[in-house]
């Protein structure tokens, strides 16, 4: 898949849609708060979903027990860079130096265990794009994600 100049808030839209049958399932809500701006960035489609995805997966397997379920995103302008965030109302990360070495995984849900494989793929994904992917626990309890990439600055 080549890469394209991107408009973030199409991409989360449609990762939005298709997370939205796990997150009714789990008792989850996910709140998107679209830009005011559009947020161009260059990057593989088709890849750049798959790794929000992952994201939006992982909030709600996260949450699963927990008495609040939100997935809350955000797509915003940052010194140059286009800042997307995934926050969860989950437990936090067990080991956040762990989180993107291949088949690192806590995960059990349903029975179905984690393959470990998706945030260590997102890493790749998201370097190959010149941007940066990190995970960390809140201050009032919880995870949060943020991908960081250019923005495509088009003359006006
Ligand atoms: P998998 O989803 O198959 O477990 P990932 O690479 O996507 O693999 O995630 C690796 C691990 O990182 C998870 O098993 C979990 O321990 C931790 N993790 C990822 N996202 C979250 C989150 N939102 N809250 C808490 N832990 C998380
Ligand atoms: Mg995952």
């Amino acid at each position: 898949e080549a890469l394209s100049d991107i408009g973030l808030a199409a991409v989360i839209e449609q990762v939005v849609e298709m997370a939205e049958v796990r997150a009714r399932a789990a008792g989850a809500t996910i709140l998107w708060t679209a830009p005011d701006a559009p947020l161009v960035v260059r990057a593989g489609e088709v890849r750049l979903a798959q790794v929000i995805l992952n994201l939006v997966t992982n909030a709600i397997d996260a949450m699963e027990g927990t008495p609040e379920r939100r997935v809350e995103i955000t797509a915003r302008r940052a010194d140059g860079r286009a800042v997307v965030e995934v926050r969860d109302t989950g437990p936090g990360i067990a080991e956040p130096e762990r989180i993107f070495d291949p088949f690192y995984t806590t995960k059990s849900v349903g029975g179905e265990e984690g393959m470990g494989l998706g945030l260590s793929i997102s890493y790749g994904l998201v370097q190959s794009f010149g941007g940066a992917i990190r995970g960390r626990n809140r201050d009032g309890g919880g995870a949060v994600f943020t991908v960081e990439l250019d923005l495509v600055e088009r003359a006006a």
